[in-house]
């Protein structure tokens, strides 16, 4: 069975800043299809739960606050991919959207609810080191 990371909170974890999960029931049907191992790369970077929204600002990461989050969450993607090659992982799915885990489109910075294009911290580096992403979103694309 291949194994694949997954976002904790698609798995129904409470791992979001606001201390809830965002479970995504289609996700059951991949436990028998794959070894999913669940990650929260904002949780690895240090950061509590629940912790105050972020949002990427070019190559920082911004709390709603104003806090400089960018070290927290380079870490959590270091980390991240530190478990993928432990693990020999090739594939990930992760949480759409998020400044750690979206891929494509995330939010645009102004925390006003406004999306552009761009990955998250985690998505980023997990795909510069040749792992597939995909979102909770493209299930049917997975291999
Ligand atoms: Fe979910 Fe990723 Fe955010 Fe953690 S960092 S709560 S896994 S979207």
């Amino acid at each position: 069975m291949s194994k694949i990371l997954i976002s904790a909170c698609l798995l129904g974890m409470c791992c979001r800043y606001d201390g809830k999960s965002c479970e995504y029931q289609k996700i059951s049907e991949l436990v028998d299809r794959y070894e999913l191992i669940p990650v929260c790369p904002e949780q690895l970077g240090g950061l509590p739960t629940p912790r105050t929204p972020s949002e990427r600002i070019g190559d920082k990461v911004i709390m709603k606050d104003g806090t400089d989050v960018t070290r927290q969450y380079n870490r959590g993607a270091e980390e991240t991919l530190r478990l993928a090659k432990l693990f020999d992982i090739r594939t990930a799915i992760l949480k759409s959207k998020s400044p750690s885990c979206g891929k494509g489109l995330i939010h645009d910075g102004t925390f006003e609810g406004g999306m552009t294009e761009g990955n998250g911290v985690t998505a980023d580096l997990l795909m510069r080191n040749g792992i597939k992403v995909y979102t909770e979103e493209e299930l049917d694309l997975l291999p």
